[in-house]
């Protein structure tokens, strides 16, 4: 069954795609992400007579597109089959995509099957790609498809990194929430850790700073995208029965 609307149209945070399995909208900012994979996929094409340029920007932007919601869907899928929680949007952002959810997690292994079923997503769809890739077909597309599947490897990484709000933090509440035997309990167990944690990185940091400025620059401005991305990341309605299980980001 498919929902896709012949016309998009706009609807609060943006213009919505399709309303199958929910609805699934694109927000202006997404651009920001879109448009610099389409230039990535461009630059690894310059010197190409310009239609193949052309060529590799739209399956840059346009594929990583693709791949940022197949990664949600994954999210979606596996929420669906649960009770208690109940996937309402699913948005193209500017620093990505994410889904939001209603309702609440009973379980630490229904948050940990929903954190994992996105990573798990943007696996299959690297293997895909890269069979894909080795069927017998122009070689420009083949590099093309396999471009496409080393990112969706890449957002499979990234999600799995165990800072909130990604999956690598949801599926580690997820897990010792089953350990621990409560959600709270999880929450600050993993706070103490987090803790520790930072501390480590900080002495890490500073050793790394005057041992080696350049790298030790990039290390803390990764540290600082993520904080900043932690703070800024509020969808505008919040309710109050959803605490567990609103946010998700690919
Ligand atoms: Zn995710």
């Amino acid at each position: 069954m498919s929902a896709v609307l012949p016309v998009p149209r706009v609807r609060g945070q943006g213009i919505v795609l399709a309303h199958y399995p929910v609805p699934i909208a694109v927000s202006k900012g997404s651009l920001v992400p879109l448009s610099l994979l389409a230039a990535v996929f461009a630059l690894f094409t310059s010197g190409a007579p310009t239609l193949l340029v052309l060529g590799a920007a739209a399956l840059g932007g346009l594929g990583g597109a693709a791949s940022l919601i197949v990664h949600e869907l994954g999210h979606v899928g596996a929420a669906r089959r649960l009770m208690g929680v109940k996937p309402v949007r699913l948005s193209l952002l500017w620093f990505g995509a994410g889904t939001r959810f209603e309702g609440a997690y009973r379980s630490g292994r229904d948050q940990a099957t929903v954190a994992i079923a996105g990573p798990a997503a943007s696996l299959a769809l690297a293997v895909l790609l890269v069979a894909s890739a080795l069927l017998p077909i122009p070689r420009p597309l083949a590099l093309g498809l396999f471009g496409l599947a080393v990112l969706n490897g890449a957002i499979a990484f990234v999600s799995l990194l165990p800072v909130q709000p990604l999956d690598g933090h949801n599926l580690l509440v997820g897990l010792l929430w089953r350990i621990a035997g409560s959600e709270p309990q999880a929450q600050t167990s993993l706070r103490r850790a987090g803790k520790a944690l930072l501390g480590l990185e900080a002495v890490g940091c500073a050793a790394l700073m005057i041992e080696k400025p350049l790298s030790g620059s990039c290390v803390l401005a990764v540290v600082a995208a993520l904080y900043l991305q932690k703070q800024l990341w509020a969808w505008p309605a919040r309710s109050a029965s959803a605490s567990s299980a609103t946010h998700r980001r690919s």
